[in-house]
């Protein structure tokens, strides 16, 4: 697993703030850029422009370079919030959420706190063209403040491609000229559908009267022109009406621009209800087949997130990239004998080794 907090000792500014690392004392970008100045057994330090220094405990200078991170003195921790070095990075945007999914792998908290101008310089000290997920919790609970950070980071750095996880609860039509404006190739809406019947996504997200808001939203982002990738956790709650959501899907919403069918992570909410969520689609893959059939049959594009490729018929392995980010990836011994390792998501650092797929095996 990599580190994503460090521990630091700092002597300058004690506030929360933002800086990047930099092992080029002559590339000078940015007031946010400290400097390599020292390397000592496992400790290194950084100076930044007005001269304070920054030691990191355990962190390898030369693949953190370019790394964005968030200081935090009075815990003594640097948060890497984006590692130049990841295909793709998240920012929270609030913890707080109106639903409460069975399944949330990041369970909501009450408080929020406004760090918008924060998100903003780190979105800014990104690499160039630099994917940035924004989740939550609900990022469009604060959904001016949500528009004003993407205009304007966008403004600056159109070279930034987002993917914001929403529940696709709070859009209305009064947003649809600000969405507009944003462009669809620069961002890209991940919205999560649990069941084509209003009761049963409504008891999986576990809030009243989600279902029809889900689906005026959907309108909202159609009508906005908006890029849409509609997301569906297999459960053993919905497993058995795959077809139907299929079928919704590909009737309803036919502008979306993918469907991803997601594995379950052993995190949060899922992590204490694990036994009675998880399908081992290993031994249990039709009715995943067949969705997937009928929607690209009816010219939709479906990709299967989180699926180790070993517990895919092999028909299927191409619409399942490696999707678990590198931070958070682990592999099983018998991984080691595999061809192909490379190119497969594998597991979840806290995948359930005896509670998870019985078809693992090397390819
Ligand atoms: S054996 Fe491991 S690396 Fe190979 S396909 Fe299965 S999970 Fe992936």
């Amino acid at each position: 697993m990599i580190p994503l907090s460090i521990p630091i000792e700092v002597d300058g500014q004690q506030e929360p703030h933002v800086i990047r690392l930099n092992t080029d004392f002559g590339r000078r970008e940015s007031p946010q850029d400290t400097y390599l100045i020292d390397v000592d057994g496992t400790r290194t330090v950084f100076r930044d422009v007005s001269g304070h220094t920054i030691v990191f405990e355990g962190l390898d200078p030369f693949s953190s370079d370019g790394d964005v991170l968030l200081i935090v003195p009075e815990q003594k921790i640097g948060n890497r919030v984006v590692r130049a070095r990841a295909t793709d990075n998240t920012l929270t945007f609030t913890e707080r959420c109106d639903q409460r999914c069975i399944m949330c792998s990041q369970p909501p908290s009450i408080g929020h706190r406004d760090e918008t101008a924060m998100l903003r310089q780190i979105a800014l000290l990104a690499p160039p063209n630099a994917i940035l997920g924004i989740s939550g919790g609900e990022p469009t609970l604060y959904k001016k403040s949500l528009f004003n950070f993407l205009n304007y980071v966008l403004e600056v750095r159109n070279d930034i491609t987002f993917h914001i996880l929403s529940n696709g609860q709070h859009f209305c039509k009064s947003d649809v000229d600000v969405l507009r404006k944003l462009p669809s190739s620069n961002v890209t809406w991940g919205i999560p559908i649990y069941a084509a019947e209003n009761k049963l996504h409504d008891e999986i997200v576990r809030k009243s009267g989600s279902f029809k808001n889900l689906c005026s939203s959907l309108e909202i982002l159609c009508r906005s022109g908006a890029s849409i990738e509609l997301r569906t956790v297999v459960m053993a709650q919905n497993i058995d009406y795959f077809d139907n959501l299929s079928q919704f899907i590909t009737t309803n919403t036919p502008f979306v621009a993918r469907w991803a069918i997601m594995q379950l992570e052993k995190a949060g909410f899922a992590a204490s209800s694990w036994s009675e969520l998880f399908v081992d689609t290993s031994n249990r893959f039709s009715e995943i087949g067949n969705a997937a059939d009928m929607t690209q049959a009816r010219g939709l594009s479906v990709l299967l997130y989180n699926f180790p490729l070993c517990t895919v018929p092999p028909g299927y392995r191409s619409l399942a990239p490696a999707t678990i980010s590198d931070w958070k990836q682990r592999f099983l011994p018998v991984c080691s004998h595999c061809t192909v390792s490379s190119v497969c998501c594998g597991f979840f650092e806290w995948y359930p080794d005896t509670e998870g797929f019985r078809g693992v095996q090397a390819l």
